[in-house]
């Protein structure tokens, strides 16, 4: 309350040439009632009950609009998530004392009661301030003017950005042709005191100059630290390199590491960033199209250990992910297939719609064709982001992400990381667990020939009578989807239904094999 948001959406939407609406008119509408009355009349529960209603509803409508929404609304996580999924959601803020001074005078039932106002206002902003961090953007009002304001909404409605909602540590997925300035923006308002860009020897080349070029444009300066790249490199003494050349560069609690890389790089220095210091803050810029939709987003990060894929890590969120899809361009034909795989991957479990999608253009997608590849980005990287805001620790939904992985990893493992790429490995998963599916009797013909029909329009490998599944077998065991004498698969019931099914070894094993001796 207070911080103008009625004035800021009425000026954007005139601005806009949009509809606005106050979702507290349109509520005192509905009931022909004041919210005043409503709730000393009904209490706060009848209050929100109607507010969520409403919400939804207008939510719903089909054309561009603004709605100024009090934030009492978005404390609801439903509502939060229906808005954060359906619209862009800006939160205005404003310092208690501007808050207090704004407000002195009129009637804000949350606030009628309190002898001690100030006091009020500030408890209410600690207690909401989790729900006010879920938005696309956060803007401060204090001391701007109302077109700084609306400038500034403005800017935030047109980026086409995800948001992943997950409290005080929620963070934006940014969608950019300018990586370095927004990582500028960024770091800036994290007020980093050191700035690290950890690359590998791939990537550094190809983009690592233009990025520190922007920073230096902005007055950020940065060291850079090149990896070795590939998975065979995806291994603690590449932790450690990193971290040793953070401390050497005298790094501290306030440093910022910036990921600029492929999905190894993001799984190493994120891991450098959960363990330095035990945790400082992180940003990744994807530069493949497997870790703009998958590896960047939801905080995993780690090594391989041996044989064992991904078995030493910490969960650690990162402050941004800054994706630019210029940075496919350089990007070997192999590699980008491989990110068609786990594209693939987040259709099957989450966006039948894209699974159409990709069906219907799997050319344009291979072409890297700049629509297709915004369409198809932003869909996979939703459906993480909704996966990931729901079971940010894998206890439950996560899971399903793993579909393909449980076969890929020991096939991966099994070829040294060098025979096949993580995407190739996974897309021979996914037609591994369609057929462990048919003959349970739980995925369908026509879904499994449309999976494999697809793998193969990518030119992904889908034949899995020359791998060497029952060697990769043994290395099952070393899988961290094990329990005990069974193991947790994913299979699919169709596409964009998944389901998590345990099976004990030996049969999944004996599955898997009369899979791999069927053509
Ligand atoms: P990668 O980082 O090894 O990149 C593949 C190759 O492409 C490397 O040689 C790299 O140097 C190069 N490359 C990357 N971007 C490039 C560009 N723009 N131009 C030219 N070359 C470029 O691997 P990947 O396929 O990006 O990611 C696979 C890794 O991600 C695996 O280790 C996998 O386990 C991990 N992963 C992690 C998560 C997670 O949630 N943390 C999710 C999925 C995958």
């Amino acid at each position: 309350m207070g911080v103008g948001k009625t004035t800021v959406g009425r000026a954007l939407a005139q601005r806009e040439g949009v509809p606005f609406f106050d979702l507290d008119d349109v509520i005192e509408r509905r009931a022909g009632r004041s919210v005043a009355s409503l709730f000393a009349e009904e209490g706060e529960a009848a209050f929100r009950a109607l507010e969520a209603r409403v919400l939804l509803e207008v939510l719903e409508t089909p054309s561009p609009s603004v709605v100024s929404v009090g934030g009492g609304a978005l404390l609801d996580p439903a509502s939060r998530r229906a808005a954060l999924e359906r619209a862009k959601v800006v939160t205005l803020t404003a310092s208690p004392s501007t808050i207090e001074e704004r407000t002195a005078g009129s009637a804000r039932p949350l606030l009628a009661s309190a002898s001690d106002r100030p006091a009020r206002v500030r408890e209410l902003l600690a207690a909401r301030a989790p729900a006010y961090a879920e938005a696309h953007a956060v803007l401060p009002t204090d001391g701007r003017t109302l077109d700084e304001v609306v400038t500034s909404v403005r800017r935030a409605w047109s980026e086409l950005g995800l948001v992943l909602p997950l409290g005080l540590r929620s963070y934006p997925v940014r969608f950019t042709d300018a990586p370095g300035s927004v990582v500028a923006d960024i770091v800036t308002a994290l007020r980093a005191s050191q700035l690290f860009v950890v690359t590998d020897d791939n990537v550094g080349p190809l983009w690592g100059a233009s990025l520190d070029e922007a920073l230096r444009s902005r007055g950020v300066s940065a060291s850079s630290i090149v990896l070795p790249s590939g998975e065979q490199n995806k291994r603690l003494a590449a932790v450690e390199s990193a971290l040793s050349s953070m401390v050497a560069g005298g790094a501290d609690r306030s440093s910022v590491v910036v990921a600029l890389g492929g999905g190894v790089v993001s799984d190493v220095a994120g891991f450098a960033a959960a363990t330095l210091f035990r945790g400082v803050r992180w940003v990744v810029v994807p530069t493949s199209l497997l870790a703009m939709v998958d590896a960047a987003i939801g905080g995993k990060t780690g090594v391989d250990l041996g044989a064992a894929k991904n078995a030493v890590g910490a969960f650690h969120q990162p402050s941004a992910v800054v994706v630019s899809l210029s940075h496919v361009r350089t990007e070997s034909d192999r590699g980008f297939r491989s990110g068609l795989a786990e594209v693939v991957k987040s259709a099957c479990v989450g966006d039948p719609a894209l699974f159409e999608l990709l069906e219907r253009a799997p050319t344009a997608a291979l072409s890297r064709d700049t629509g297709v590849l915004h369409e198809i980005v932003l869909r996979a990287a939703a459906v993480k982001v909704r996966v990931v805001s729901r079971d940010e620790a894998e206890s439950g939904e996560r899971a399903f992400l793993n579909f393909g992985h449980t076969l890929g990893h020991a096939l991966e493992a099994h070829g040294g990381y060098q025979r096949r790429t993580h995407g190739e490995a996974v897309s021979l998963g996914m037609v591994a667990m369609a057929k462990v599916g048919l003959a349970l009797g739980i995925t369908s013909p026509e879904t499994s020939a449309r999976l494999t029909g697809l793998l193969e329009q990518l030119g992904l490998p889908v034949d899995l009578r020359g791998e060497p599944v029952t060697e990769a077998l043994s290395l099952l065991s070393l899988d961290k989807k094990r329990r005990g004498s069974a193991i947790r698969i994913v299979l699919l019931r169709a596409i964009g239904e998944p389901l998590l099914h345990d099976l004990p070894l030996d049969e999944l094993s004996r599955l898997l094999e009369s899979a791999a001796s069927s053509a």
